[in-house]
């Protein structure tokens, strides 16, 4: 075959700008474990009417991807697929009626038309957020599921409030690191587990209070204990289906649970809930009404701004290795947030 490979043919655009017409992203065409995530050669999208073209440098991976991939989750898209959410990078073009950003403006996505796994993600402007210059584009790619879910879980759901006493029950991993930085910074008085020191140290640095080992059969005791007897207020759960029946004997009365993962079944009794006027408010990011979600994307936005938000990356992959990216997602001992970096060069077998 004659003529340049795929991935350097460009177009040049009347603005001068030249666009590359092949671009690569990762492809799903069988539901199935980490290997049915390929990296492909496919048409680089051209952005219509309210539209944007965005140049992914980095791009948040997260668990829900995986249960997507393997075709366990509620919702599964129409095959092939490219799978994500999150990232972030500069936008290369824009449609007509598109105002409010322009090509070279940094940003980070939360949502996408075209998924994110990608060289250059296609995306509504709504979708697309200013990142203020002090954050990495690793840091961006934290921003459309984790930390928005965290913000929605604690203040919109949970309606959480300063001087309340806070859980974040997993509070090593993406959401959970979000969750403890908001609620540090919003002047709550903070718990945060996780199931190791590393991770405990990680929960402690990212502003909690007291940390516990989620881990420890007498978590609950040392919990309640660490109220004085009077039980949190908010529990933030990122495992319900181990936690919830427990969680339910040390909150406070009109305690609340912002039930964000889940991953099985769990026994409560309801009698812990009358005696204690508890609420249990589950929560999904699709259900977020669009002016709440605008909502927490400027509050996400100005705390990245005044650095009360700082996204900790614990691993970067080249995009050519997402199936790594999702075995490790799903591993025990997270420590912040899992990215790929689509200019990063893959490693040689
Ligand atoms: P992640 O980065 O992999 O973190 C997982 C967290 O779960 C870690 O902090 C881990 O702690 C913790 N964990 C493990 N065992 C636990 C236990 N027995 N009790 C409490 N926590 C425990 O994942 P993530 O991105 O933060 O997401 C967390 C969960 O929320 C996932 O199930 C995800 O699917 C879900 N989620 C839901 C929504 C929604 O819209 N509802 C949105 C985003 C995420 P150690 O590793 O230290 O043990």
């Amino acid at each position: 075959m004659s003529g340049p490979p795929l991935s350097h043919v460009t177009r040049l655009m009347f603005d001068g700008t030249e666009v590359r017409e092949i671009m690569k992203a990762i492809r799903v065409h069988e539901f199935g474990g980490p290997e049915v995530l390929r990296q492909e050669e496919v048409p680089t999208p051209q952005p219509g009417s309210g539209q944007v073209l965005v140049r992914m440098h980095a791009i948040g991976v997260n668990p829900v991807e995986t249960y997507i991939r393997a075709g366990t989750y509620a919702n599964k898209p129409d095959l092939p697929y490219t799978p994500g959410n999150d990232g972030a990078g500069v936008i290369e073009q824009v449609g007509s009626d598109v105002n409010e950003f322009k090509p070279g403006d940094r940003v980070y996505t939360a949502g996408s038309i075209s998924g994110t796994y990608v060289e250059f993600a296609l995306c509504r402007a709504e979708q697309v957020h200013r990142l203020p210059a002090n954050a990495s584009f690793a840091q961006g790619a934290a921003m459309g599921t984790p930390y928005a879910t965290a913000y929605r879980g604690l203040f919109q759901r949970a309606r959480a409030r300063p001087g309340e006493t806070v859980l974040v029950h997993g509070a090593s991993g993406g959401v959970g690191t979000a969750a403890v930085q908001l609620a540090r910074s919003h002047g709550m008085r903070v718990f945060g587990t996780a199931g190791s020191d590393e991770g405990r140290r990680l929960a402690r640095d990212q502003g909690a209070h007291e940390v516990f080992d989620h881990r420890a059969p007498n978590q609950f005791q040392q919990i309640m204990m660490a109220t004085g007897g009077r039980g949190v207020d908010v529990i933030v759960e990122l495992l319900a289906n181990v936690n919830l029946g427990k969680d339910l004997t040390i909150l406070a009365k009109g305690g609340r649970v912002a039930i964000i993962g889940s991953r099985g079944r769990v026994e409560i009794d309801p009698r812990d809930t009358m005696q204690r006027d508890v609420d249990l408010r589950g929560m999904v990011m699709p259900n977020t009404p669009p002016e709440e979600l605008a909502s927490i994307h400027a509050a996400l936005v100005a705390g990245l701004e005044n650095g009360t938000l700082r996204p900790v990356i614990v691993k970067e992959f080249p995009l050519a290795e997402a199936a790594e990216a999702h075995r490790s997602v799903m591993e025990p001992g997270a420590f912040g947030k899992i990215v790929l970096m689509p200019g990063k060069v893959e490693r040689m077998n």
